[in-house]
């Protein structure tokens, strides 16, 4: 419910949705919030917002908010509601005594995107120097966990490498397995604006996504490529920069490591890669391949964004590799205009995995085995840190239920609905003696809890989020929490219950220690993002005001690395038993799974899931729009209504996963990226039948 009246005053903070990080004006009444208005002066929206954003806030103070703890003994039994000091102290003696009777490495914590940087930082804190192990992880984990890794080992950062602003520059864009218009308005809007003003664009996604339709497009490409194939695709695009000598060859003389680029140039060269080769594995006419490398490669400017559509494949490390390639080879880097752009689902995912949330890494890519950052860590924290990489959030899952992992701190993240193959899932999680979850609701994730911690959402804390730019922009609280506690004060008060205290009195303190521990957040403080507004990371003495365009002078591992990237097809194939292909996303009014907008008025625009299919496929079927139809993976079942669409290709089904009841994640199978373990969500080959409603 949004509360009107004449507001009385305002604070400036940023919005809680996804990745953009526009900047907001809450307006208040006394303690309510009366309206969100856009902020001019918002570095990464200038004044703009989209409907997610601007509308729906009043899930903050919606009836379903947690604000008791609670605790239970076991989850057969009801739950009671306690005092936080009680339930602190049950969940700090529950993680002692399993650690006690199963060993140090049988517990750990899962931190959220969702939630602020310093909040995530000290989630991380508490596992490696509370818990003593290295147990920690992220629901970056199952969407942009790739990104991190291919673009750390092509460019040696593991982040977008521009301002949104720079799109203003390019003369021709990629958009790979990205829907931005829905799920990234306000940069969807932006790139639209370059798209009239005459840039070209190139769309390689299974879908027709509406940017296509963008009003006055000089050029506008569809590669409609099949599910899962990413790879072929842009090895394919590729292949014609080497062939037809299309390369800026006096970049990559002098950005480029040689012998790196002679080889992947050797690989990529082979004609198995040609479009002509590849037709019948990507479904893409050659010449259409051939038509849109030329179009990246003459461009003057070429920019590459990408999404979940690349990341979320049992290739998507090789896939983001692949992009880096493309760019390196066409000397598409180090200026405006260009560059490798992850577009982040989440507001914090870029933050949550700057903040060492990867059980490899400690906060700025620091991996845990390199001793010079770990002594500065121990000597901060006083305690050792163990120098072996811990358990990722499939591996937490798998030790689960061999009966090895027995605890989990889980901030922010309803796991049990997120992660892909449920069932798998729920049996890990049934399977701990604690599960403790912090949130806001009373999430899925909470069914199979122990202590239920009340969270408290962006209006009620203050922090900072880090955008899909690298740009680290101030939340500011605007009311108390609902629970009495901000998230982060809990976790201080967990850490000292097990016997380890950290002291901060306001989560500026937090973002101290984090500048004395990070090189790439040194010069960060919340007086200097006072004074400026916003800071784009690497902030520090050599760029004290922030990098806003990455890689101009060189790459932070000085070269940048081609690599090789073989094609290799996903286990999820289309056949006899699951003839079509299931892909996901999301739309304009919605955000995941819908936590949040289902509970504002967005959910008037989009009231159940849907599955997409093309005519010809309804045809052979018998479908009409609106039956009801069973799908079935070789990982579940479930049931949505059909809507015929020519956006779809023949072959390929979508559905987007805003409604528990309808169950993405029911029929997504457990197929994860070689690299990182995300989840192969974009890809599940079903079964479409008719059913009699359910
Ligand atoms: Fe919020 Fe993203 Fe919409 Fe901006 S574009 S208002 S950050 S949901």
């Amino acid at each position: 419910v949004i509360e009107q009246g004449q507001p009385e005053h305002s604070v400036i903070t940023t919005c809680a949705y996804c990745g953009v990080g526009c900047s907001f004006e809450a307006q208040m009444k006394g303690d309510k919030v009366v309206r969100m208005v856009p902020y001019k002066g918002g570095d990464a929206n200038h004044g703009h917002s989209c409907v997610k954003g601007r509308f729906a806030f009043g899930y903050a103070t919606h009836p379903d908010r947690i604000t008791t703890p609670m605790i239970r003994d076991s989850i057969d039994q009801p739950w009671r509601e306690v005092s936080w000091e009680e339930a602190i102290g049950f969940a700090a003696e529950r993680l002692k005594a399993t650690q006690a009777q199963y060993g140090r490495e049988s517990i750990g914590g899962i931190t959220s995107s969702r939630c602020t940087n310093e909040e995530t930082y000290l989630v991380q804190k508490l596992v490696r120097a509370t818990f003593g192990n290295n147990n920690t992880d992220t629901c970056a984990r199952v969407c942009h966990s790739p990104t991190g890794y291919g673009l750390k080992t092509t460019l040696g950062e593991s982040a977008g490498t521009q301002t949104f602003d720079s799109v203003m520059k390019a003369d021709a864009i990629i958009v790979i397995g990205a829907n931005p218009t829905d799920a990234h308005p306000v940069f969807g809007s932006l790139m639209r604006r370059r798209l009239r003003e005459g840039a070209r664009l190139i769309v390689a996604d299974p879908r027709r996504i509406d940017l296509l339709n963008t009003p006055h497009l000089k050029d506008g490409q569809h590669l409609p490529l099949r599910p899962g194939t990413n790879v072929a695709l842009v090895n394919a695009l590729a292949h014609v920069v080497v062939d037809e000598g299309l390369g800026d060859h006096d970049f990559i003389a002098a950005r480029c490591d040689t012998p790196a680029y002679q080889a992947w140039r050797q690989f990529i060269a082979d004609t198995r890669h040609s479009p002509e080769a590849t037709a019948d594995i990507t479904g893409v006419p050659a010449v259409d391949v051939r038509h849109a490398a030329r179009t990246y490669a003459n461009a003057g400017n070429g920019a590459i964004y990408y999404g979940l559509g690349v990341t979320e494949h049992s290739q998507g490390s090789t896939m983001v590799m692949g992009i880096a390639n493309l760019a390196m080879a066409t000397g598409n880097l180090g200026r405006e205009g260009v560059g490798v752009n992850p577009l982040r689902g989440q507001n914090n995912v870029q933050g949550s995995c700057d903040m060492g949330s990867f059980p490899h890494e400690l906060p700025g890519y620091q991996h845990v085995a390199d001793t010079t950052a770990r002594e500065r860590f121990e000597a901060e924290w006083g305690t050792p840190i163990d120098d072996e990489p811990g358990l990722r959030i499939p591996n937490m899952f798998d030790a689960a239920i061999d009966g090895s992992f027995k605890a989990l701190y889980v901030q922010g993240e309803d796991i049990a609905q997120s992660d892909p193959n449920t069932q798998h899932v729920e049996r890990a999680l049934s399977s701990l003696d604690c599960l403790i979850v912090q949130d806001i609701f009373l999430n899925e994730t909470a069914k199979y809890a122990h202590v239920l911690l009340p969270g408290s959402s962006f209006l009620e804390k203050d922090g900072t989020f880090t955008n899909a730019e690298r740009r680290i922009n101030r939340v500011r609280k605007v009311m108390e929490p609902l629970g009495g506690k901000a998230d982060w004060e809990v976790t201080l008060e967990l850490s000292h219950a097990m016997g380890y205290p950290m002291d901060y009195a306001h989560p500026s303190e937090i973002m101290d220690e984090i500048a004395r521990l990070t090189p790439s957040f040194a010069g960060v403080s919340y007086a200097k993002l006072d004074e400026q507004g916003s800071l784009q990371w690497p902030c520090n003495a050599e760029y004290p005001l922030g990098m806003p365009t990455m890689h101009e002078v060189d790459f932070p591992i000085g070269r940048g690395r081609f690599t090789i990237t073989e094609y290799m097809a996903t286990e999820e194939r289309a056949s006899r038993r699951f003839p079509l292909l299931l892909t996901t996303g999301r739309i304009l009014s919605q955000y995941n799974v819908g936590a949040q907008t289902r509970r504002t008025n967005n959910q008037v625009w989009h009231d159940e899931d849907i599955l997409d299919l093309h005519p010809s496929d309804a045809e052979v079927r018998g479908i009409k729009d609106g039956d009801w139809l069973g799908i079935t993976s070789r990982a579940g079942h479930t049931v949505l209504r059909a809507r015929l669409s020519e956006r779809m290709q023949p072959g390929v089904v979508y559905t987007t996963f805003h409604h528990p009841d309808s169950g993405a994640n029911v029929i997504t199978t457990d197929s994860s990226d070689w690299a990182t373990n995300c989840p192969e969500y974009k890809v599940t080959a079903v079964q479409v039948e008719k059913v009699s409603r359910p």
